[in-house]
């Protein structure tokens, strides 16, 4: 057969390949360049440490110059949403992580909608993403959509409370929620076991859609299989989180010292942190992008455009109809 048309360096194991193998590599190589965008918002009633743990899954204080409004403010405290972003770059992957937070949540006396400002912010995401892709710059589309929602739910009541069930009930459609049950250490091993289970049959039985992990591919191996299954018993994860870095036996490590021992954070025994770190981080950021892009984004876009041909329907109907409407008008009087 005819020699294939080589490179001087090409090896001569490479002679059989035309070269589209290299495509991961290429597509590698572009998008490493470009850096990646990551968006999480943190909700649930405050108090319940979501600060903290976010401080204490990115390593970083992102809440220095906060200030905690007293009860009398809270009164009829509204709820704020706080945009923080941090630049982090590891073995040179650079991401650009925004931590979306909700100060004010449950905090006033009345909460009737609360969620409201919440559930608008992730539409004018959604709206602008929408308005930048029919617009000229396609190319430099900044994504602002909110990836993943981490609902923090109290450790001390009886599993969720009714703000929790209409929260996550009018965000479901919008974001990817992920429950985490916060101040783990509060509870006994057997309580978190017991909390656990309530909460996912309550998510169940009020019909509430959280963020559901990928089915595992049937040819990986049974380590994996292990490790998908344990992160799907975890749901909802039980989480600590410390601002303090504790040392103790010559390591260091982010804990809370107690009078009766300590808790370590990254502990397995102790909490999920890990869990959930290693999903955010590691094993599921993608696919909590591609999903807010192919179905929550997807059905905002196909709403819009849905409402877009309607009102052009009614605004036919109108054009056709003005012409004679005068006609309409005499015969209604004689
Ligand atoms: P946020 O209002 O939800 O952001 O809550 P903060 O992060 O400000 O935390 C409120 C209080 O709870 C602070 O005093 C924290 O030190 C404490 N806290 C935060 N995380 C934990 C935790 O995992 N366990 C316990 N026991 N306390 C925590």
């Amino acid at each position: 057969s005819a020699p294939l048309l080589r490179y001087k360096d090409e090896s001569d194991q490479d002679k059989e390949y035309v070269g589209f193998a290299t495509l991961p590599n290429q597509v590698h190589r572009k998008t490493v360049k470009k850096g990646f965008t990551f968006t999480i918002m943190v909700a649930g009633v405050s108090g319940l440490g979501k600060s903290t743990l976010i401080n204490t899954l990115f390593l970083t204080d992102l809440y220095k110059d906060r200030k905690v409004p007293n009860a009398q403010e809270q009164i009829n405290q509204t709820v704020n949403i706080v945009k923080h972003t941090i630049s982090i770059e590891e073995k040179g992957i650079k991401l650009r992580l925004t931590i979306i937070d909700t100060p004010g949540f449950g905090d006033a006396v009345d909460n009737t909608e609360s969620w409201k400002p919440i559930e608008d912010y992730i539409d004018q995401q959604f709206e602008q993403y929408f308005r930048d892709e029919s617009g000229l710059n396609r190319r430099n589309i900044q994504d602002n959509r909110v990836h993943c929602c981490l609902y923090f739910i109290s450790p001390f009541g009886h599993g969720l409370r009714p703000l929790d069930v209409a929260c996550m009930k009018a965000l479901q459609e919008k974001v990817n929620i992920v429950p985490v049950v916060a101040k783990a250490d509060s509870l006994t091993q057997a309580e978190v076991y017991r909390k656990k289970m309530k909460i996912r049959e309550e998510i169940k039985q009020y019909g509430i859609n959280i963020y559901q992990f990928p089915e595992c591919d049937s040819d990986e191996d049974e380590d994996f299989k292990n490790q998908d299954q344990i992160l799907k018993d975890s749901i909802p994860f039980a989480v600590i989180g410390s601002n303090v870095q504790v040392e103790s036996e010559g390591h260091k490590f982010r804990g809370r010292v107690y009078p009766w021992g300590l808790v370590e954070v990254e502990n397995p025994a102790h909490s999920d942190f890990l869990l959930l770190r290693n999903m955010l981080m590691r094993t599921h950021m993608q696919d909590l992008k591609d999903v807010t892009g192919e179905t929550h984004y997807e059905n905002y876009r196909a709403q819009c455009i849905q409402n877009m041909t309607s009102s052009n329907q009614i605004e036919a109907l109108t054009s056709m109809l003005l012409p004679v409407l005068p006609l309409f008008t005499f015969f209604f009087f004689f």
